[in-house]
């Protein structure tokens, strides 16, 4: 079986795990944290950083932390994993669902204005597999409107938008560390900001929001949401790693590109847009030929992992049973739902294991 994805660990990851190991610093007191919030911040070119156990926490506690409260709405995209949506719930809005873009799988920043109402207070930015949305519409209309932009980046580490590092955009934006991420903590995440008021926020909503002057007396609600310092140093010896694994991830998409190129009824990402090159978070086909679950099991019984492409935030049944979004469609989310999954594409796989899922997969075709 080739497994949809593997991870590497080819740097100091055993060294600093054995330090916390050795020194007995295994919580989130471990001098890990600060330095791989510090490097994070330093690489993604942010003033803070607070490593949390994972990106969905992420979100919670940036969408709280910029006062999404009761009966806000918040623009995203519906293509895109359940974490941003169930945010914006937990705090009390809702998600006002934006359509996919044909050619990137992002958002189609076109089509964000005209959800614009006077409940409106923030847009949530999700990038999609291997390229960032396009930004600068956004922030055109986040200052039109005076709206807040959440930057959900758990699949766009070292990615650039025009240049500018992903994860450096608006006022708040989120990681994930998750093993199939460019690099990974196992479990893990990380909110950024420039704020220092923002930063303080979310350190006290990661950890139950013990007030610094007297511990167990609580003005807020908050989460154990803490890193600890065992994922931390994982952390820090990936991100030391960091851009070898981007040029790894692009060489993967590259030979995927052109083994997989001119077979008909498969469609491929671009490989660059006017504004990023592909980053290959995973490597995405859309093959009209049959469903998505239909290719899935026949790459199955020929020991291919793979996973279905996401499926949109307006058909889940979870919102569906509130009643919203009956009457909403999203063409390209649709139709990428239903015929897109991704092959093995982690870090950890060999050019010949390429190799052998391009073949089995035009043996099916
Ligand atoms: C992976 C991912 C998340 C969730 O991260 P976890 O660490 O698994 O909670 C959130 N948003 C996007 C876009 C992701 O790809």
């Amino acid at each position: 079986m080739i497994p949809v994805n593997t991870p590497i660990f080819n740097g100091n990851e055993l060294k600093y795990l054995t330090e916390c190991i050795k020194t007995g610093w295994i919580s989130s007191e471990g001098p890990f944290i600060k330095q791989f919030e510090d490097d994070m911040a330093k690489y993604v070119g942010r003033k803070f950083g607070v490593a949390v156990s994972n990106g969905s926490a992420a979100l919670d506690i940036a969408l709280r932390a910029i006062g999404i409260e009761e009966g806000d709405e918040v623009i995203m995209p519906t293509f895109t994993i359940i974490s941003p949506a169930q945010s914006i719930v937990y705090a009390g809005g809702k998600p006002v669902l934006v359509d996919a873009d044909e050619n990137t799988w992002c958002m189609n920043v076109s089509h964000i204005e005209s959800k614009i109402t006077s409940k409106t207070k923030a847009i949530l930015v999700v990038h999609i597999y291997g390229f960032p949305t396009d930004m600068d519409p956004i922030i055109e209309l986040a200052n039109k409107y005076k709206l807040f932009i959440i930057e959900d980046a758990a699949e766009m580490h070292g990615q650039t938008y025009n240049g500018k590092m992903c994860g450096s955009f608006g006022h708040i934006s989120t990681f994930s560390f998750y093993p199939n991420k460019h690099i990974t903590t196992g479990e893990g995440g990380m909110i950024m900001t420039d704020d220092v008021l923002l930063a303080e926020k979310c350190k006290s909503y990661r950890n139950l929001c013990f007030k610094p002057e007297r511990r167990f007396v609580h003005d807020e609600l908050g989460w154990n949401y803490r890193m600890t310092n065992l994922q931390a140093a994982l952390g820090v010896a990936q991100l030391e790693n960091i851009n070898a694994h981007i040029i790894r991830k692009r060489e993967i998409g590259s030979i995927y590109s052109q083994l997989l190129a001119d077979i008909p009824g498969i469609e491929l990402m671009p490989k660059r847009t006017e504004y990023a090159e592909n980053i290959y978070w995973v490597f995405a086909v859309i093959c009209k030929r049959k469903s998505a679950i239909e290719m899935m099991k026949l790459l199955a019984e020929k020991g291919v992992g793979t996973r279905p492409f996401f499926y949109p935030m307006h058909m889940q049944p979870v919102f569906k049973k509130r009643g919203w979004y009956t009457n909403e469609n999203y063409p390209v989310s649709e139709r990428i739902a239903e015929y897109g999954f991704y092959l093995p594409s982690g870090l950890g796989i060999t050019n010949d294991e390429i190799k052998v899922v391009t073949e089995k997969l035009k043996s099916i075709l």
